[in-house]
C-alpha cells in the first residue's frame, strides 16, 4: 500500500480521556477512533491489525481440530431461559424487544446457542468428540467500558466449545486449549500466564484464565516465585499473617463501647483490641435474604468468594436499615454471636482463634474473650477473604506477589451445566442416554492486540510483534522528488510485495524526519531506507523498529533478510 493514498490519521497528541497506554496509542496511531462508550470504529490500520490476530487463532484452532461456524449475535430469550441464564444475569446483557413483542437479546456469549445446535445435531457418542468455535462480535453493556478496546461494549471473541461423552474426553479438550492458547499469546507477542481462575455462581469446575502483567489491566493475580503457584485475586488462598491468641474468658464479655462503629476505631480505644484480634461482621442481602460473613478484622471480603459459597450472583451489601431491623444494631456493632436467625460464614483464617473482639448487636457495645470455635459453632467455615500481600503461598508456604493483569482468555469446564439444563443428549455405548460433557473457550480479540500494544512498545510509538504487524515493513525513500530514490523504493517495495511481504510504501512528500516519526508510532517492525549514500554502494539501510538498529544490507539481499527475521 502506499501511504500517499491510505487513511492513517496519526495524531501529535494523547486522547485526553486515555489513561491506558494502548488505548493512547492505538487512537493516536490511526488504528482506531471511539463512536460511543465502549464502541469503537476499527480503521484500517487497526482492521489489518485485528484480522492478523484473527488469523493466528483461527490457525491454532484449526490445529487442534476445531471447525468454524458462525452464530448469530442476535437471540430468541427462549433459549437463554431454558439454561435459566435470562433471569440470572444482570444489566449486562442487553436485551431488546422486536415488533411482534418478542424477546430477544444481543449474544454476551454463545453457550445457549451452540447447545442447542448440539442438541438437534448430535445423536450418538459415535459423533463426539466434536470441538466448534467461532469468531464473532459479542455485546456486553459492561458497568465501566474503559480502557479503549480492552474493555468494550461491543468486541470480538473466538469462543469455541467442546462436546465430549465423558470428563476424561473433556480433559483432553481442555489440554488441548491450554495448549493452542498458549501457541496463540506467544506468536501475537503477548507474555500471558495461566492462572486458577473462580467459576462463580454459574458452577463448573475447572477454570484457567490466562493473564498478561500489565498495569492497564483490571484483575489481580497471585503468584509464587518459588513453586509456581498463581491464582486470580478472585480465587487465590494463602496462608494469613500469624495472629495472636490472648487468652480468653470462660464467656463472652460485654463492654460499652461510645461511639466506636469501625475496626480501626477500636484498635485504639482503651480496652479495644488489634484489627487481628477482632472479627469483622458484614452483613450481605444474597438472593433477597440477609447472610452474615466473618473475617479477621484485618482481612477484606472478597465477593466472588460470596458468589462461589452462596451459588447466588444477585449479592450486595446489606442497607443498614435491614439490618438494624433484623440483628437489633446498625453497622460498626454487629457480629454473629448469637445469631441464629440468619446465615453465618465464618472465614478459615478464624479458626482455632480465641479471645476475639466483635459487635455485640446492640449499638456502642461490644463482646470480648469470643472463642470462634465455641461461640460461633453455628457457623459454616469457607473461605471468603481477600488475599493479602503479606501473606505466605498457600502450598509452599513461601512469599507471594500480587500483581496487575489483563484477561486475555478464559478456559472453562462446563461439564454437564448446559447439556442438563437444555437436554443435549446422546446414547452411549451401551444405548443409554446421556448428557454431553462440554467445556467452554474465550480469548479475546481486540485485547489480543491491546495486550500486545501494552507490552511491546517505547515512548515513540507501537513496536508491533512481527505476527499481527499492520504492515511488516515500510519502505521510506528520503526524498520522493528525487526521481532515482523513489524508482528504488518503488522497485523495493514490489518486490517485497511479490515475495509475500506486507509492506508500505511512504511515497508522501514529507521531510525524513516526519516520516520516520510516523512510522515508528504506528510501529511497523522493519524500515528500509534507500538513502543516496547506502544506493551508491548498491545498499540500502535496514532498521529494525525494536532496538533502533541500523545496518546497511545490499540491496540485493532485502527479501532474505526480511525471510530471516519476519
Ligand atoms: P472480564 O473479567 O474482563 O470481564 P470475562 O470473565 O467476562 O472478562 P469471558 O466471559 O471469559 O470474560 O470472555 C472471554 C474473553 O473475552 C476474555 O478472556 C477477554 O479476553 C474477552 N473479553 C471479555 N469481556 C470483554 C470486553 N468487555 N471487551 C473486550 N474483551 C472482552
Ligand atoms: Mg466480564
Amino acid at each position: 500500500m502506499r501511504w500517499s493514498q491510505s487513511f492513517i490519521p496519526t495524531l501529535r497528541d494523547d486522547p485526553a480521556d486515555a489513561e491506558a497506554t494502548s488505548h493512547k496509542l492505538m487512537v493516536r496511531a490511526g488504528l482506531v477512533r471511539q463512536l460511543g462508550a465502549g464502541i469503537y470504529s476499527y480503521l484500517p490500520l487497526g482492521l489489518r491489525a485485528l484480522k492478523k490476530a484473527e488469523a493466528v487463532v483461527r490457525e491454532e484452532m484449526e490445529e487442534i481440530g476445531a471447525q468454524e461456524f458462525l452464530l448469530p449475535a442476535l437471540h430468541p430469550a427462549e433459549l437463554w431461559k431454558e439454561s435459566g441464564r435470562w433471569d440470572a444475569i444482570d444489566a449486562t446483557m442487553f436485551r431488546l424487544v422486536d415488533r411482534k413483542q418478542a424477546e430477544l437479546c444481543l449474544g454476551m456469549t454463545h453457550e445457549e446457542i451452540f447447545t442447542s445446535v448440539a442438541r438437534d445435531g448430535i445423536r450418538s457418542y459415535r459423533d463426539l468428540p466434536q470441538i466448534w468455535y467461532q469468531v464473532q462480535t459479542k455485546f456486553r453493556d459492561e458497568a465501566r467500558p474503559k480502557s479503549g478496546v480492552l474493555r468494550g461494549r461491543q468486541f470480538i471473541m473466538k469462543d469455541s466449545y467442546s462436546f465430549d461423552v465423558d470428563a476424561a474426553g473433556l480433559d483432553k479438550a481442555f489440554d488441548a486449549h491450554a495448549a493452542a492458547y498458549a501457541r496463540i499469546f506467544e506468536r501475537c507477542g503477548v507474555f500471558a500466564v495461566p492462572v486458577e481462575a473462580s467459576s462463580g455462581a454459574m458452577g463448573g469446575s475447572e477454570s484457567t484464565e490466562f493473564m498478561a502483567l500489565s498495569d492497564a489491566g483490571e484483575d489481580w493475580i497471585v503468584s509464587c516465585a518459588a513453586c509456581g503457584y498463581s491464582a486470580n485475586l478472585e480465587k487465590a488462598q494463602s496462608v494469613p499473617t500469624p495472629a495472636d491468641s490472648p487468652s480468653t474468658g470462660a464467656v463472652p464479655e460485654k463492654f460499652a463501647t461510645p461511639g466506636i462503629r469501625s475496626i480501626e476505631a477500636l484498635t485504639t480505644f482503651e480496652g479495644g483490641a488489634a484489627a487481628a484480634d477482632q472479627l469483622k461482621t458484614l452483613v450481605y442481602s444474597v438472593a433477597g435474604e440477609l447472610v452474615l460473613f466473618c473475617l479477621r478484622g484485618d482481612h477484606e471480603l472478597n465477593e466472588v468468594k460470596v458468589m462461589e459459597v452462596t451459588g447466588r450472583s444477585d449479592v450486595h451489601p446489606a442497607h443498614a436499615e435491614e439490618i438494624k431491623q433484623a440483628l437489633g444494631a446498625l453497622p460498626g456493632s454487629l457480629g454473629a454471636v448469637g445469631v441464629e436467625g440468619q446465615p453465618v460464614y465464618l472465614d478459615f483464617a478464624l479458626r482455632g482463634r480465641q479471645g476475639m473482639t466483635t459487635g455485640a448487636n446492640e449499638d456502642d457495645f461490644h463482646l470480648r474473650h469470643v472463642d470462634v470455635e465455641r461461640d460461633l459453632a453455628h457457623g459454616e467455615w469457607a473461605d471468603l477473604r481477600n488475599v493479602e500481600v503479606e501473606d505466605r503461598c498457600i502450598s509452599c508456604g513461601e512469599a507471594i506477589e500480587v500483581r496487575k493483569a489483563i484477561e486475555v482468555g478464559h478456559i472453562f469446564k462446563l461439564g454437564l451445566r448446559y447439556s442438563e439444563s437444555m437436554g443435549a443428549r446422546v446414547l452411549n455405548a451401551e444405548g443409554k442416554e446421556i448428557p454431553i460433557t462440554m467445556g467452554s473457550y474465550g480469548i479475546g480479540v481486540d485485547r489480543i492486540v491491546a495486550a500486545a500494544i501494552e507490552e511491546n512498545h517505547d515512548e515513540n510509538g507501537i513496536i508491533w510483534p512481527v505476527e499481527i504487524a499492520p504492515f511488516q515493513v515500510v519502505v521510506s525513500p528520503l526524498k520522493v522528488k528525487d526521481a532515482e530514490q523513489l524508482a528504488k523504493a518503488e522497485q523495493i517495495y514490489e518486490e517485497l510485495s511479490e515475495a509475500g511481504f506486507d509492506a508500505l510504501l511512504d511515497d508522501r512528500d514529507e521531510r525524513p524526519g516526519v516520516k520516520f516519526k510516523d512510522a515508528d508510532l504506528i510501529g511497523i517492525p522493519f524500515r528500509i531506507v534507500p538513502g543516496p549514500r547506502a544506493l551508491a554502494k548498491g545498499n540500502v539501510e535496514f532498521v529494525e523498529r525494536a532496538t533502533g538498529e541500523m545496518q546497511e544490507i545490499p540491496f540485493a539481499s532485502i527479501v532474505e533478510e526480511l525471510e530471516k527475521r519476519a
